[in-house]
């Protein structure tokens, strides 16, 4: 029988426009209930309704976010227990406000695949489903993949809109030109219409062809754990993928020299790469091997940068650092079991306080500590997937497509001489197109965005 109260983020991370938060199980309605208010309490709602309000901190009043919460009577549910549903449409701080207040009052936070899991514990699914389930939780999380696709819709939304704003940018242009049609004027804005024009086809042609890859997301972070031989690098791979091993993936290595490792991270999926891998170099000149690392932190979307408490700080370690100030970087600094060797006032001015992780990977120190920092960098968007930016959307595509033609049309415009209105109405339907992607309503926005962003001083 199970007992206790799950609960997660089902749906989007990033700068999608809705999230959900789910919390199924026996005390799922008054957990809610404790940090929700509206008209009518949840405790006292039917079955199968949708409660408008705000998610307040009853502790200290604040208003967290306004929200529409969807209940469930079990067995009429997902899991067959009672669920609640929480939407919010705010940014990604508040949802995981919300989030953490309904974990502080008494939900815990679900493993990967356990809303599933439960669905099929409680006789919700069948066989053939509960199969399916157990790939999943086997390869990984159906919630590690919808994060990792909502975060991957999050990145093309944000290149989406720079694309626009040079469109607009352009549009700007011609509305001056169209207002002071004075020759050398027209010349200019030919040539900014063009190489404007041409950049944003060239950034089409790049989305368009990530859409056929299918690599899929299923990469995830990809995370290199760095340092030199010794720090505990092995050890780091090892207890990380230790504490999820319900969804660990036991794929050996594809490069020779690194080892591959797939887990989540409160949800997170992340590609842990072991640099120095099976052959570690004990070689002195390679003490920090130096190209294997150097190449895994280019590919790498976090680094773990593992130091030793017990040993002085390297030049080559330090350099390392200097270079890697503006990466996503956590410092681990490992073995704080053993005595102190490593002076921390050297690691102050290259590493930012809350990047530096104390752990003794031997005393089981620290481990929590570094997945709230993991968890925190990408909640707060500081870690980009280059992998996560895919066009996987078949309407997606479609409207690309329509927007590349779109700017193929202004640039023969332009080519040919065409007048300039003219040219005009091609690029705003390029903007247009690219706006649907994003969903953002078309025509009335247009003329206040030239304005706000781009002042004429009329
Ligand atoms: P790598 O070469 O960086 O991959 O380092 P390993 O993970 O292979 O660890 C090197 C040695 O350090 C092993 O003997 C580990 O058991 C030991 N080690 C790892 N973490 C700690 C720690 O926190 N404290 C102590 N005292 N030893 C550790
Ligand atoms: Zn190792």
């Amino acid at each position: 029988m199970i007992s206790d109260t799950i609960a997660a983020i089902a749906t989007a991370v990033g700068e999608s426009s809705i999230a959900v938060i789910r919390v199924s199980g026996p005390d799922a309605i008054p957990i809610v209930d404790r940090v929700f208010r509206s008209k009518t309490a949840l405790t006292e709602a039917q079955t199968h309704t949708i409660h408008y309000g705000k998610i307040i901190d009853p502790v200290s009043n604040e208003i967290i976010e306004e929200v529409l919460i969807s209940l469930m009577r079990g067995p009429r549910s997902f899991t067959k227990e009672d669920v609640v549903e929480i939407s919010c449409h705010g940014g990604m701080v508040s949802v995981r406000k919300v989030l953490e207040l309904v974990l502080e009052h008494g939900a815990r936070i679900a493993e990967p695949g356990e809303f599933t899991k439960r669905a099929f514990l409680n006789g919700r699914i069948d066989l053939a489903q509960a199969e399916a389930v157990m790939d999943l939780i086997r390869s990984k999380s159906d919630r590690a993949f919808g994060i990792a696709q909502k975060q991957s819709e999050g990145l093309l939304s944000r290149q989406i809109r720079e694309l626009r704003q040079t469109l607009v940018a352009t549009m700007a242009h011609i509305e001056v030109n169209i207002d002071y049609p004075e020759h050398d004027v027209e010349d200019l804005t030919n040539a900014f219409i063009r190489e404007h024009c041409e950049s944003a086809l060239v950034e089409v042609d790049r989305l368009l062809k990530t859409a056929g890859q299918g690599k899929m997301l299923r990469e995830g972070i990809t995370t290199a754990i760095v340092g030199r031989p010794n720090v505990g690098k092995s050890s780091l791979m090892n207890t990380l993928t230790q504490e999820s091993k319900a969804i660990v993936t036991d794929i050996p290595g594809t490069t020779r020299d690194v080892i591959e490792e797939y887990i989540t991270i409160n949800g997170i999926p992340l590609k842990l790469l072991d640099t120095a891998g099976i052959r570690e170099t004990q070689d002195v000149v390679e003490r920090i091997g130096v190209e294997r690392s150097r190449s895994a932190i280019a590919q790498a979307d976090l680094i773990l940068m593992v130091l030793n408490y017990n040993e002085p700080l390297l030049e080559e370690e330090l350099d390392l650092l200097q270079q890697m100030t503006h990466r996503p970087v956590l410092v681990i600094i490992n073995k704080m079991d053993l005595p102190q060797q490593l002076r921390m006032e050297q690691l102050e001015d290259v590493v930012e306080a809350d990047r530096l992780i104390r752990m003794s990977i031997k005393e089981d120190q620290g481990l929590q500590e570094l997945e709230k920092a993991i968890t925190d960098l990408f909640f707060e968007g500081r870690i980009e997937s280059q992998d996560l930016t895919y066009v996987t959307n078949s309407r997606h595509i479609q409207l690309l497509k329509q927007a590349r033609s779109a700017l193929h049309d202004v640039i023969e415009g332009v080519e040919m001489l065409v007048p300039i209105d003219m040219i005009q109405i091609d690029v705003r339907r390029a903007w247009e197109f690219l706006g649907e992607i994003v969903g953002d309503s078309a025509t009335e926005s247009l003329l206040d965005e030239i304005f706000s962003k781009f002042c004429l001083g009329k």
